[in-house]
């Protein structure tokens, strides 16, 4: 019975979909602009209902504005199993982070109706509130207020730019939707399985169809300040000068030396702030950040220690703090859920891999309130977070019929 629901996948309806939802924000070079909050995704939202209310499914709010599109099981009195995903993008994001989450979900409901199986359980599609943070930071709003992680005020005084806040937006976003009934804050779930592209090469590079994702590799988020002191370009001796800049190049040069101590170390600088930053002036100030992965939480403790002393170790003449602004544990997914969409690859004979995602998700939220999975597909070079982004329209079905086989299973459970 199960098979046949995931042959009900319905390829062609699925890529339509992803297209049709890319056009919301479309930019110029093929990518996507559908930042949380916004416009673009407000008419997104209104998509996402439009599909859903013509399959049937009844639709809910949040207080974070979380929205869930529900199918409704033979037991309503039972806790739901939830897949899903986030429909904001990045500035120049791309067409399936976030979206291909959405729209496997919806397309796994609409094959399990199409098949006329009734599941025990319930099954919600959801897509998270603000995943990406590029208006509104940090990001994963929808999730970790869903999971109790961060309260909910902090994240309702947030506020962009032009100092609008998300409290302000918010009504907004809930009217994009009026048909949309409020629940409250973090109602109960059975399981949450979200199916995402992988971001990354891997699966590509190894030929295989499905990443049976283990769990997400930890991060700690480090700034790290140098101070010198300004002095004139022309008449300062090397001898009385504390150059941040110069010190700050043998930091960074220096961490890129010592810190690949294996082929799972991910380090980043990516961002670095100089003042005055003026041509002529040596720099009194750089503070440069340190982005830290690493799957083994205690060797990204002992890379976090490095970089301390590497730091200072390097200065000199100038005074150096290292702060420590965000930390994330490697986690690991619940085993159930793991094992179910590994034979569920199996028995629909897509070539499968286990795969720890380093790139962080909603379900990291969610594993901390029920037993959580993720099925990643490949992407084109691994390019994401990019306009480029891309995928086939045949891989993003085969990761749909796995989630059909899942949620099948998780919701008789
Ligand atoms: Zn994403």
């Amino acid at each position: 019975m199960a098979h046949s629901a995931a042959e009900r996948v319905d390829e062609q309806r699925l890529w339509r979909r992803h297209m049709e939802l890319a056009a919301i924000g479309a930019t110029q070079k093929g990518g996507v602009n559908r930042q949380a909050l916004t416009a673009e995704e407000f008419d997104a939202r209104r998509l996402l209902v439009t599909w859903a209310t013509e399959l049937g499914l009844q639709v809910f709010t949040d207080d974070i504005g979380n929205l869930f599109l529900r199918l409704e099981g033979t037991d309503p009195e039972l806790a739901p199993v939830l897949t899903g995903s986030h429909i904001d993008t990045q500035p120049t994001g791309g067409k399936f982070d976030g979206a291909y989450g959405v729209l496997a979900g919806l397309e796994a409901v609409q094959a399990i109706i199409e098949a006329e199986v009734r599941t025990r359980r319930a099954v919600e599609v959801v897509a998270w509130l603000n995943e990406e943070g590029s208006r509104f930071t940090p990001g994963m709003m929808g999730s970790e207020a869903f999971a109790k992680l961060r309260g909910l005020d902090e994240m309702l005084n947030v506020k962009d730019r032009d100092g609008v806040s998300v409290s302000a937006v918010l009504p907004e976003a809930l009217a994009a939707t009026p048909e949309a009934i409020h629940r409250p804050l973090g109602s109960p779930v059975a399981a949450f399985v979200e199916a995402h592209i992988e971001q990354g090469p891997e699966l590509e590079r190894l030929e295989k169809t499905i990443g049976v994702v283990t769990g997400i590799q930890g991060v700690r988020r480090i700034r790290v300040a140098v101070t010198g002191e300004e002095a004139h370009a022309g008449t300062t001796p090397r001898a009385t000068r504390r150059d941040a800049l110069e010190e700050s190049s043998r930091m960074v040069a220096a961490l890129y030396r010592g810190l690949y101590i294996d082929d799972d170390v991910r380090f980043t600088v990516g961002m670095m702030q100089i003042e005055p930053n003026v041509p002529s002036v040596v720099a009194a100030r750089v503070v440069f950040s340190v982005d830290l992965r690493h799957p083994d939480t205690e060797t990204l403790a002992d890379l976090a220690d490095c970089v301390d002393a590497i730091c200072h170790r390097e200065a000199s003449m100038c005074e150096v703090e290292i702060w420590q602004i965000a930390e994330a544990q490697s986690i690991h997914f619940n085993e159930l859920v793991v094992d179910t969409i590994q034979a569920a690859s199996d028995r629909l004979g897509l070539a499968n891999m286990r795969i720890f995602s380093g790139a962080g998700h909603d379900a990291r939220q969610l594993h901390f309130v029920c037993p959580t999975g993720m099925i990643f597909v490949p992407c084109e070079g691994g390019i994401s977070h990019n306009e480029a982004e891309n995928a086939t329209p045949s891989d993003l079905a085969a990761g749909t019929r796995v989630l059909v086989e899942t949620l099948l299973e998780l919701s008789e459970t």
